[in-house]
C-alpha cells in the first residue's frame, strides 16, 4: 500500500477519548479537573465497569492517554496499534477510515491544561521526610482496624509488626477523625501544608482516610492506603508522596533476591517464607534500571503479577528481565502454578493472590480433616 496518511491531521480530527468511547465502548469519567478516566486500556484489556485503569489528559495542546496498571501510553494511533494490534502505519490507515460516528456526535472534551497545576506550591522533600519520621516514630500501638484489614489480605501481626520495627510499614489511626487529631498534634498544621500533605486550602489531610503507610527503602517516599474497598471509581485507594523508589526487606545472610510489585506483595512473601531479600518495585513497568546495578551475579526471581500486563512489562524489549540480564544476574520468571491460575481471576494473580489461595487451601484441608474425626459428644 502507498496511500500516505496524515498522521497529525488524523490525531487533530479524532480525540483519544472518542476512540475509548466509541471504539472500545468505554464510558468516560469526568473525575479530575484536567483529565478523564476510563476503565479500560487499549494495551492491557478491560476492568470492571466501576474501576480506573487509565487516564486521558491534554498537555501543552497534545491530548495522550496513560495506563496506571501497564504503563503503556500515547496518542490516539498508539491506543487503535494496541487495541487492534497492528503497527503504527496500519492502525492509523485503519483510524483514517473514521469512526463509527465521525463528524456527527464526537464529544467535545473540555479538559482545562495541566499549566494551571503547576503553578501550586512544590512539595518540600525535606518537609515530607520529616512528615515520614513522624509517622514511622509514632507512639501509639499498631491500629486494631489496620492490622485487621492486614490480616484479611493473608498478612500475620507478626509480620506486620516486624514490619513496622523495620520502617517499612506505620499505622495511623485507623478512625480518621482520631487520625486527623493525631496529625495535627504531632507533625503540626504548618509541616503537614509545606510537605505538600494537606493543601492550604482544606480542613482534613486526605491521608486520614488512608491509614496504612508503607514506605520506600530509607523513607524516601510512602504510600497511604485505604483499609477497604474504594466506595466509588472516583475515590482513590492510594496516595503516594515523594520521589519513585522501590520497598526494600533485607534477610539477613541471603545473596538472593526476588522482585515483586509494591509493598503488599513484598510482606505477602515474607509472610510465605521467602529467605530472599525482596524489592518492591511500584510497578512491573515503573522502575528505574539503576536500582539494580547491585545484582550483578546475585540469583533474582521475578515474581512481578502474572497476567498480561505483568508479564509483557517483564518480556518486553527493555522490560525488567533485559535489565536483569543486562546487569549479569542470574535471573528467572516466577510462573503461578495452575492449580492457583485455574481458579483465581486473571487480576489477582501476584503474590498476595498467591497467599490467599494457599491460606484458602489450609483452611479447607483443615476443615475436610476435622470433619473426618470422630466426633466427640
Ligand atoms: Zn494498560
Amino acid at each position: 500500500m502507498s496511500e500516505t496518511v496524515d498522521f497529525d491531521g488524523l490525531k487533530q480530527k479524532l480525540p483519544v477519548a472518542a476512540f475509548f468511547e466509541q471504539v472500545m465502548g468505554l464510558k468516560a469519567k469526568a473525575m479530575h479537573s484536567d483529565s478523564i478516566r476510563f476503565s479500560g486500556c487499549p494495551a492491557c484489556g478491560l476492568g470492571p465497569p466501576e474501576s480506573v485503569r487509565t487516564s486521558v489528559k491534554t498537555t501543552g495542546g497534545k491530548t495522550r492517554w496513560h495506563c496506571f496498571r501497564c504503563e503503556e501510553g500515547g496518542d490516539v494511533i498508539d491506543a487503535a496499534a494496541f487495541y487492534w494490534q497492528l503497527e503504527v502505519p496500519e492502525a492509523a490507515r485503519r483510524l483514517a477510515g473514521g469512526l463509527p460516528s465521525m463528524g456527527s456526535t464526537i464529544r467535545k472534551w473540555h479538559i482545562r491544561a495541566t499549566e494551571a497545576k503547576s503553578k501550586e506550591t512544590p512539595r518540600d522533600e525535606a518537609a515530607l521526610r520529616e512528615v515520614f519520621a513522624h509517622i514511622r516514630g509514632s507512639k501509639l500501638p499498631p491500629d486494631g482496624r489496620v492490622m485487621e484489614y492486614l490480616a484479611g489480605r493473608g498478612i500475620t501481626a507478626d509480620v506486620a509488626k516486624e514490619a513496622i520495627k523495620r520502617g517499612v510499614l506505620a499505622t495511623l489511626p485507623g478512625n480518621p477523625a482520631r487520625a486527623k487529631e493525631w496529625l495535627f498534634d504531632v507533625v503540626g498544621h504548618e509541616l503537614l501544608v509545606k510537605s505538600g500533605m494537606l493543601r492550604p486550602d482544606s480542613k482534613v489531610p486526605a491521608i486520614c482516610y488512608r491509614p496504612l503507610a508503607c514506605f520506600t527503602h530509607n523513607a524516601r517516599s510512602a504510600e497511604f492506603r485505604l483499609i477497604r474497598k474504594p466506595q466509588s471509581a472516583e475515590e482513590v485507594k492510594l496516595l503516594f508522596y515523594g520521589p519513585m523508589f522501590p520497598y526494600f526487606w533485607a534477610n539477613e545472610g541471603s545473596n538472593d533476591y526476588t522482585i515483586v510489585e509494591g509493598p503488599i506483595d513484598l510482606l505477602s512473601s515474607i509472610v510465605l517464607g521467602t529467605k530472599k531479600n525482596v524489592i518492591g518495585v511500584p510497578g512491573a513497568g515503573r522502575w528505574r534500571p539503576e536500582w539494580f546495578k547491585n545484582l550483578s551475579g546475585k540469583s533474582v526471581l521475578l515474581a512481578v503479577d502474572g497476567d498480561e500486563a505483568g508479564q509483557r512489562a517483564v518480556h518486553k524489549a527493555n522490560g525488567l528481565l533485559k535489565v536483569m540480564t543486562d546487569v549479569g544476574a542470574n535471573v528467572s520468571v516466577l510462573t503461578y502454578p495452575e492449580p492457583f491460575t485455574s481458579v483465581t481471576p486473571e487480576e489477582d494473580w501476584d503474590v498476595n493472590g498467591f497467599l490467599q489461595w494457599k491460606l484458602s487451601q489450609l483452611q479447607q484441608q483443615q476443615r475436610n480433616s476435622s470433619c473426618g474425626e470422630p466426633s466427640t459428644r
